[in-house]
């Protein structure tokens, strides 16, 4: 077997959902740079639209596609995998990043908030999955890579429901790693510690005392948690583990994942 050293990936199209913030974005732009075809989508058409702007500044438009959809409306998902097809042919890498984290503990999550939660969690990688499918099926390099969280290992009290979903969807990866090995579409996913991102930056605009910068804000958040590396990663790293996984040189790897949390995981 030739070897796939090589992080080049200029025949390759892939679809990011969430790709216009975060974790997301920066995983656009690192396949953008590596020569793929990328297609984003988020719901907010005026992120999604700065997004595009930032993307084809350093990329240009022919690689780019940006796509109105929530990943929770099964025809929007349905038409998003329509246009991917129309303009770029078929997919070959799918990342399912789209979401966010739920804070609550059992005491103040109601049967409303545990189903809101439960549906975004699982439909967010259910639905882009089966969506899709039938494109990753027909390439000869299929990936998917689900952005999960650590909190699926490692539950957190105030954050209870995100924490047993991500379980499940842990669970849910490996079954898709198996189910889908005979038709070469490898499924992994990373494990994220605290990246700094949108969702991350809204907490520090919500809580962060008058005057206090995000540096210091952030650096006493990482103390806190005690994350061995000491600060947050960034969200380039997130996307250097997802890069890894979609591209040939995780060849001969499925149903896993990559721990991104600084040292934060207790799990050997
Ligand atoms: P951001 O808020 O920066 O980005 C989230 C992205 O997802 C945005 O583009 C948002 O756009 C999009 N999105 C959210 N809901 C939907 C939806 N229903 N349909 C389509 N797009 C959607 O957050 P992160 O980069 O942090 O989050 C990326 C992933 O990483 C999430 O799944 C998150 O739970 C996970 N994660 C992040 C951690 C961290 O520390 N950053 C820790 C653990 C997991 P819009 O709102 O416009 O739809």
């Amino acid at each position: 077997m030739a070897s796939a050293l090589s992080f080049r990936l200029e025949d390759r199209v892939a679809v990011v959902t969430g790709g216009s913030s975060g974790i997301g974005l920066a995983t656009a732009r690192l396949l953008l740079r590596a020569g793929a075809r990328v297609a984003v989508c988020g719901r907010d058409r005026t992120r999604l639209d700065a997004a595009q702007g930032a993307l084809a500044a350093e990329a240009g438009t022919d690689r780019l596609l940006a796509h109105r959809c929530d990943v929770l409306d099964a025809d929007e998902v349905g038409n998003f995998a329509d246009a991917v097809a129309a303009r770029f042919g078929a997919a070959d890498i799918l990342v399912n990043n789209a979401g966010e984290g739920r804070v609550s503990t059992f005491a103040d999550t109601t049967d409303e908030a545990w189903r809101a939660e439960l549906d975004l969690k699982f439909f967010s990688v259910i639905r882009p999955t089966r969506a899709f499918l039938p494109q990753l099926e027909r390439s000869a390099a299929g990936s998917i890579v689900c952005v999960n969280s650590l909190l699926a290992r490692q539950p957190e009290q105030h954050m209870v429901a995100t924490s047993a979903a991500r379980a499940g969807v842990l669970n849910l990866v490996r079954s898709l790693g198996t189910e889908l090995a005979p038709k070469r579409v490898r499924v992994n996913a990373v494990l994220i510690g605290l990246v700094d991102s949108g969702q991350w930056r809204r907490r520090f605009q919500a809580q962060a005392a008058a005057g206090e910068s995000w540096e210091a804000w952030s650096a006493g958040l990482a103390k806190g948690k005690g994350i061995p590396l000491g600060r947050l990663g960034q969200p380039q790293e997130a996307a250097h583990a997802i890069l890894f996984l979609a591209s040939p040189l995780a060849s001969y790897t499925t149903g896993t994942f990559i721990d991104v949390s600084g040292g934060l995981s207790r799990h050997v």
